[in-house]
């Protein structure tokens, strides 16, 4: 089922399956959040995840 998350800074991450909505979260903070690397978990993001 895809799922999205909406970022605090507005944008939004999109994915088919949990595992490609993790990758692209975890890519997204990489890229935009470095400060909050390794703060997030993947059950955060999950938490943080809604049916697209
Ligand atoms: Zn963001």
């Amino acid at each position: 089922m895809a799922k999205l998350i909406n970022c605090e800074c507005g944008r939004v991450v999109r994915g088919e399956t949990d595992e490609e909505l993790l990758a692209n979260a975890e890519e997204h903070v990489n890229r935009d959040h470095p400060e909050l690397v390794g703060k997030i978990s993947r059950d955060d993001l999950l938490a943080m995840a809604e049916e697209a």
